[in-house]
C-alpha cells in the first residue's frame, strides 16, 4: 500500500538513547531539556529569533489568534487545510474568504483590499504547499489598515524566500509537526514571531499564564512532552536528506507525466522549497476522480488536499471563491514520502497515464 505520505520512524536505537535520557532525569514534561534543545536548534537551522514548540499546529493558530487580539472579521484564504477555518471560529472570529492566486494557491493580495470593513481586525494566510504568500503585497495593505497578519506555515518547513526564513514575515507564524507532515514530533507544532513582547506573551499563554506562583495572564495547556521532543530531536538532522530526495521524486513525477493534460505547480526560482507536497491539477473533476480510483484500485492512496474549498463548508455562510473552488475540485496530491521508490513513481504515473488516455478529453 502506498499512502500520500509515509511517516518517517528514526532507527528504534536512536530514540531510545534520548528516552534513556528521560529516564534519567525524571522529566517527561514541562519545558524539561529536551524541549529547550529542539527548540534552540530548529531557531538555529530554520533561521528565526523567538520559537515557541506547542502541542499541534491548531493550537499555535489559535494561541496566535488570541495573542494579536483577532475579533470580529478576519480575511483568509479558502485554499488550506481545514484547521485554518475552524481554528478562527473557535476563537469566535469570522472568517471572510478572498480567493486565490492560480498560480501560487496563496490568498490572492489584489483582492483583499475589496473585503476589509471595520469589523476586519486581521488577516490569516497559509503558505499553502509551502509556497510564500505574498509578503510585500500584504504587508502594505496591513499596514494601510492597521491590521495583523499570521501566516499559517504548517507546510512551509525549511522555506526560504530569497534566502530569508519564510517565518520571518507577518506577526506571528505557525507550523505543525503533525506525524504526516515533513518535520514531525508524532504530534506538535511551533509559534514563531520576530516580536519579542508578543514572543513572551505566547510563552505565558502557552502554559495556563502562570510562571510558579505567578498568575500573569490567562492562558491554555499548549504544551509538548520530551517524548515528542526526542523524536523531533531524531529527525531534524535528517531534514536536509528527506528535502533532496523529494526532489528527486518531484522531478521523476514531472519526467513521466511529461506532455499529458495535467498541470504543475509552478515552484519560483527565488525560493529554497521542501518538496512537501505534489499537487497536480487535471482538467477535470471528472477525471480526477476516475484517476483517483485507478490507483485506489491498485492501493495507491492520493488525496484530495485541498477539497472542499473552505468556503464551501457547510458551516460557512455560503460566499463565492471560484478560483479556489476550481482548483479544489480538480487537484490530487500524489504521494511522495522518502520511502517511495522510481519503480513506484513508474506505476503511479503509469496508471495515470492509462486513465487519461481511456477518453479523448
Ligand atoms: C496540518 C495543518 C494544520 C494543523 O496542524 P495539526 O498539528 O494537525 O493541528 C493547520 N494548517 C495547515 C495548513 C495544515 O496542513
Amino acid at each position: 500500500m502506498i499512502n500520500v505520505t509515509k511517516t518517517f520512524l528514526p532507527p528504534l536505537k536512536e530514540y531510545t538513547e534520548y528516552l534513556k535520557k528521560i529516564w534519567k532525569t525524571g522529566i517527561v514534561t514541562n519545558q524539561g531539556s529536551l524541549i529547550e534543545e529542539l527548540e534552540y536548534k530548529l531557531k538555529e537551522y530554520l533561521g528565526v529569533k523567538n520559537l515557541l514548540i506547542v502541542s499541534n499546529g491548531t493550537i499555535a493558530l489559535q494561541i496566535a489568534i488570541k495573542a494579536l487580539e483577532f475579533k470580529g472579521e478576519v480575511i483568509t484564504t479558502p485554499y488550506s487545510y481545514v484547521a485554518t477555518t475552524t481554528s478562527l471560529l473557535w476563537e469566535n472570529c469570522k472568517p471572510v474568504f478572498c480567493d486565490i492566486e492560480s498560480q501560487t494557491f496563496c490568498i490572492n493580495p489584489e483582492k483583499i483590499e475589496n473585503k476589509i470593513t471595520e469589523k476586519t481586525t486581521g488577516i490569516l494566510a497559509t503558505n499553502v504547499y509551502g509556497f510564500p504568500c505574498e509578503f510585500k503585497k500584504i504587508k502594505l495593505i496591513a499596514d494601510k489598515y492597521k491590521l495583523k497578519v499570521i501566516y499559517d506555515g504548517a507546510h512551509a518547513f525549511g522555506i526560504k524566500l530569497n534566502n530569508k526564513s519564510v517565518f520571518t514575515y507577518g506577526d506571528i507564524s505557525t507550523l505543525s509537526f503533525h506525524a504526516t507532515k515533513l518535520f514531525h514530533t508524532i504530534e506538535g507544532g511551533a509559534i514563531i514571531t520576530n516580536n519579542e513582547i508578543l514572543s513572551e506573551k505566547m510563552y505565558l499563554y502557552r502554559a495556563f499564564g502562570h510562571l510558579d506562583e505567578n498568575y500573569l495572564s490567562i492562558g491554555i495547556n499548549g504544551r509538548t512532552s520530551e517524548f515528542n521532543a526526542a523524536m523531533g530531536l531524531c529527525i531534524l538532522p535528517r531534514i536536509t536528506e528527506f528535502i533532496e530526495y523529494r526532489k528527486k521524486i518531484n522531478k521523476l513525477y514531472r519526467k513521466y507525466l511529461k506532455n499529458s493534460s495535467i498541470v504543475f505547480p509552478y515552484i519560483p526560482r527565488n525560493i529554497f522549497y521542501n518538496y512537501s507536497y505534489f499537487p497536480i491539477i487535471f482538467p477535470t473533476e471528472k477525471i480526477m476522480m476516475e484517476v483517483k480510483r485507478a490507483l485506489e484500485m491498485n492501493n495507491v492512496f492520493a488525496r484530495r488536499y485541498f477539497y472542499p474549498s473552505l468556503n464551501r463548508l457547510p458551516y460557512i455562510d455560503a460566499c463565492h471563491c471560484p478560483v479556489s473552488e476550481e482548483i479544489s475540485e480538480k487537484v490530487l496530491c500524489l504521494p511522495i514520502s522518502q520511502e517511495l521508490k522510481d519503480t513506484d513513481v513508474r506505476k503511479i504515473t503509469d496508471i495515470i497515464k492509462i486513465q487519461l488516455k481511456k477518453k479523448k478529453y
